[in-house]
């Protein structure tokens, strides 16, 4: 136990932990800008590094019944975002096992 394995993404565009500054996720692997999260406007991403998830719950969204867990980062801890478990609605099943990451939450850095 103790030391923190953090993982590193190449590319020029990553998003990083505002607090930690940890690498989250990058721009690449980004699906849809255009989703509303806790704290304002928020990302759904494909693939997303050094985070923790919570317990799983469901939730109801403005697209409908979702479960998901609360993504928190894995190094400092604060909360994130969440991740799609199961969608519902035909509609939805895409977002299944993708990521919401808040914007306000995150640091571009150098890009
Ligand atoms: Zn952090």
């Amino acid at each position: 136990m103790g030391r923190l394995f953090v993982e590193t993404l190449s590319g020029p565009k990553i998003f990083k932990c505002k607090c930690c500054k940890v690498d989250f996720a990058s721009h690449d692997d980004i699906v849809s800008k255009d989703f509303q999260g806790r704290f304002g406007r928020a990302y759904l991403f494909r693939n997303v590094v050094n985070v923790s998830l919570g317990p799983i719950e469901e939730r109801e969204l403005i697209s409908g019944l979702h479960t998901v867990n609360d993504i928190y980062c894995s190094s400092c801890q604060q909360i994130l975002g969440w991740r799609y478990e199961k969608a519902y609605e035909p509609s939805q099943k895409y977002k299944e096992g993708m990521y919401i990451l808040e914007k306000e939450r995150m640091l571009k850095e150098g890009w």
